[in-house]
């Protein structure tokens, strides 16, 4: 089943070149269809990694360790950042500059916070049945990102966080499912401009906002 192909990555971790992590608890890896320029996946190892999230994450323990596991993910995601945009963005120049200055000063300039660049967290209904947590940069510029459904997946409710977890009783985020958070239009998350269902231009706009985010 297609929907099991995210199960060999916690069965067999060095055959693949995308496990870019692996510990007792958990791997990470490469999204193989990224939606954002970073795209990495947590996948606990453990048994009830088969279980739908809202039921897996009911366990206080491996709640607690894929935490730790998913922070870890960040920060990889947050180093890959700086090394593909440190040289476009303003606060790390300016944090370059004066370390490379000839009377540098005692105190330097912070660089850029690219954990605040991150999105986290996990589709209220996954398409792949191992447990899988999303971490990604906020961009969402790839060309894998093809349809509104791949953008709105991460940019509506339909993105739980991990943090919601575990979820009350009468949650409505339990409720979702399929619904109308699949056809709520397209909005750029960082202007708010409405691209309605016109997926081409939102990713047109999308490559713009890339480009300026990038150089803050
Ligand atoms: P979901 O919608 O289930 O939360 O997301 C599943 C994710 O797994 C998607 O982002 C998709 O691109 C990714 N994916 C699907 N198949 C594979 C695969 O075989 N290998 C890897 N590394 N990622 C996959
Ligand atoms: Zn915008």
């Amino acid at each position: 089943d297609r929907r099991d192909g995210l199960g060999v990555y916690t069965a067999d971790p060095y055959a693949y070149d995308r496990v870019l992590f692996n510990n007792e608890n958990a791997v990470i890896i490469q999204d193989m269809f990224p939606k954002s320029s970073v795209h990495l996946l947590v996948l606990p190892k453990s048994k009830r990694n088969v279980l739908h999230p809202f039921k897996a994450f009911e366990d206080p323990e491996l709640l607690a360790d894929i935490k730790v596991e998913v922070e870890r993910a960040k920060q990889m995601v947050a180093s890959e950042l700086r090394r593909k945009y440190g040289q476009f963005s303003k606060s790390e120049q300016a944090r370059i500059q004066a370390r490379d200055a000839d009377d540098p000063p005692n105190v330097l300039p912070a660089g850029r916070d690219w954990m605040k660049e991150i999105i986290t967290g996990i589709h209220a209904v996954p398409s792949m049945n191992h447990l899988h947590v999303h971490v990604m940069s906020k961009d969402m510029v790839n060309d894998c990102l093809t349809r509104s459904a791949h953008y709105n997946s991460f940019q509506t409710s339909f993105l739980v966080p991990l943090e919601e977890f575990p979820l009350p009783e009468d949650d409505p985020v339990r409720q979702i499912g399929y619904g109308p958070w699949h056809t709520v239009d397209l909005v750029c998350w960082r202007c708010k401009k409405n691209f309605s269902n016109k997926v081409t231009k939102l990713k047109a706009h999308l490559a713009e906002e890339h480009d300026q985010w990038k150089r803050e």
